[in-house]
């Protein structure tokens, strides 16, 4: 899919149907619940602290063509992942970031969006057809953006500004190409 066929509106890319995707044996979550049961046969306790190896935290987009683990080369255990739409840097995510550093250790920030994101569709209209939908406004802001190297940039400018944080010398901002799986880094200035 390229981001010229993504759609999103608040109903109509919704697919119709109270039981979710089907599948032949269930719901995509009895598919998941299933795999689980495999995995745990396969399972040993690392014995694993709760502390990141590698005391790093990476913030990404949500984005279902994004292996973190696999496109980082990151391991069990290795770091803290906090993933929402766009991989925008919100107060939750501060949230998550002031936890990692301050409780768990973490010292660096790497900071992901990436190619063909689907918020780059959107705009502050999906908010206000949201509200005439439902009749009520959201709190949070739809966070949508035209300019993918901007928006690194903002979010690289919030973790550096934000009083919460205990380390901000370590913060690298990234847009990750989902068609040749590079990484390239945005200039922070
Ligand atoms: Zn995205």
């Amino acid at each position: 899919m390229t981001s010229s066929v993504i759609r999103m509106t608040t109903s109509a890319a919704i697919p119709s149907g109270p039981e979710g995707a089907i599948t032949s044996d269930g719901t995509v979550t009895d598919r998941l619940v299933e795999a689980n049961q495999g995995y745990a046969a396969e399972f040993t306790d690392p014995g694993m602290d709760a502390r990141p190896v590698l005391q790093v935290a990476v913030v990404a987009c949500m984005d279902a063509r994004l292996d973190l683990h696999a496109a980082l080369g990151l391991e069990l255990g290795d770091c803290h992942t906090i993933r929402n739409a766009g991989g925008v840097v919100t107060d939750d995510v501060i949230r998550s970031l002031t936890i990692s550093q301050r409780a768990l250790g973490t010292r660096s920030i790497v900071l992901i969006h990436h190619t063909g994101c689907g918020m780059e569709s959107l705009t502050e209209d999906f908010r206000h057809d949201l509200e005439m939908e439902v009749g009520q406004r959201p709190a949070w802001a739809v966070e949508a953006f035209r300019d993918v190297d901007q928006d690194v940039r903002q979010s690289m400018q919030r973790v550096r500004t934000s009083p919460f944080l205990l380390h901000t010398d370590d913060v690298r901002g990234f847009v990750f190409d989902v068609r040749t799986g590079l990484l390239r880094e945005v200039d922070p200035a």
